[in-house]
């Protein structure tokens, strides 16, 4: 490693990573830090008490993100690393955390280091990430996307409002509406993550340098025929719901090849078949097509070709169809100047890296509209997520701990 670039106190970042781990955490279930619920209150506590003892300030925004800020100055556009310290239920203890963690780690380092730097450096927790309201909810609101009526709407399954869950916290959720940053204040956006997919890891590399994130549509496609007698009607007069749905799964493959990227996925997830009796012909199938790839025209190039595929198959079985657009979310592409500073830092250190795509949302996508946001990946042991069987070796997170603190060094000197 060249000498000039910075390290990380190992010591330090793995016994917080390693206290962290163990809020929220139900024994042999994983963690439940959903937002502010009593794990994610206790997660947030314990990173504020962190930041202090660290002699930084800890700053709360309108929307409950929470910011260590070194040589803040108002002033001056801030280079902000971040992630989030909420988590799905029977979570792991890397998807959000490692990034938060990590950030703080690097501005311990910048100000114990004391070289000179020329813009403030923020480590942000993002609420909300996982969606327990929706998803994105601190991002959102830094992004200025959150409004009126996005707080009147937002709840979780249980139908608690988010409104209230904040009120339950002493938190006031409207003030969201507030926490808006203007692109003038942010020099660049920098989130360290884990893959969530497998390809660093079968390729045995430390760090993902990402270009792009997948935008995605999701639908809700219902495919209408009769349902019937099972042993009475004839194959040629039945109007089978099911086998309308199965021909257009069939058809997946081709439409990707001919119109999609080597990066497009389509996946059906859910499906719904009604009345759902073994010897009844299903009459409706309801299902959920979620679409993804980083180039916005070949997402719409899909949307058009999927439609058209289901509409010559209801057709041809003699079915409706109605379809719903449950979300659309755009792709973006990083911007150069993170990317470049990244792929320095990676160089300078001589790790092994590739440049890759990230498949999953995450807080940077939304970052990206108001400021230059770039991400940093680590492998996921066989690309799980979203499980307690997530996990990274130490030597891949120093890597990638050494990459976020020496690219936040280069984007704020
Ligand atoms: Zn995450």
């Amino acid at each position: 490693m060249n000498t000039a670039e910075l390290h990380i106190n190992a010591e330090r970042l793995r016994e917080d990573i390693d206290t962290l781990s163990h809020i929220g955490r139900r024994e042999d279930q994983g963690i439940y830090r959903m937002a502010f619920s009593e794990g994610d209150m206790a997660g947030r506590d314990w990173f504020c008490r962190r930041i202090k003892e660290s002699g930084l300030d800890c700053y709360q925004d309108g929307a409950a993100n929470l910011h260590a800020r070194l040589d803040w100055n108002e002033k001056i556009p801030s280079v902000i690393a971040g992630s989030h310290l909420d988590t799905v239920p029977g979570a792991g203890h890397l998807d959000g955390a490692l990034g938060v963690v990590c950030a703080l780690e690097a501005l311990r380092v910048l100000q114990e280091t004391n070289i000179d730097l020329k813009r403030p450096v923020e480590a942000v927790s993002f609420s909300d990430e996982e969606g327990r309201f929706g998803g994105m909810f601190g991002s959102q609101a830094v992004a200025g996307l959150v409004t009126p009526e996005y707080l009147h709407n937002a709840c979780d399954l249980d139908g608690v409002t988010l409104i209230t869950a904040m009120a339950e916290r002493d938190l006031d959720a409207r003030k969201a509406l507030r926490a808006q940053r203007t692109p003038d204040s942010i020099h660049a956006y920098v989130e360290l993550h884990i893959e969530q997919g497998p390809v660093l890891d079968r390729q045995g590399l430390s760090i993902g340098i990402v270009d792009a994130i997948t935008g995605l549509f999701k639908w809700e496609v219902t495919l209408i025929g009769a349902a019937n007698h099972a042993g009475t009607t004839p194959m040629n007069m039945r109007a089978d719901a099911f086998q309308g749905l199965a021909e257009f799964a069939g058809q997946i493959d081709r439409v990707l090849a001919e119109y999609g990227s080597p990066q497009s996925t389509a996946t059906i997830g859910r499906v719904e078949l009604s009345p759902g009796a073994a010897n009844v012909i299903p009459g409706r199938v309801v299902f959920s097509l979620d679409v993804r790839d980083t180039d916005s025209h070949i997402l719409k190039a899909l949307a058009d070709a999927l439609y058209r595929t289901l509409s010559a198959v209801s057709r041809r079985r003699g079915l409706r169809f109605e379809f719903a657009v449950l979300s659309e979310i755009a792709p973006v592409q990083c911007a150069s100047m993170v990317v470049d500073a990244i792929n320095d830092a990676v160089n300078a250190q001589g790790l092994a890296a590739t440049h890759l795509r990230s498949g999953a949302a995450h807080d940077a996508q939304i970052i990206a509209g108001v400021a230059p946001a770039g991400m940093i990946f680590v492998p996921s042991k066989e690309g799980r997520s979203h499980s307690s069987a997530e996990w990274t070796a130490w030597n891949d997170i120093e890597a990638g701990a050494n990459t976020l603190l020496n690219t936040l060094r280069r984007l704020a000197a």
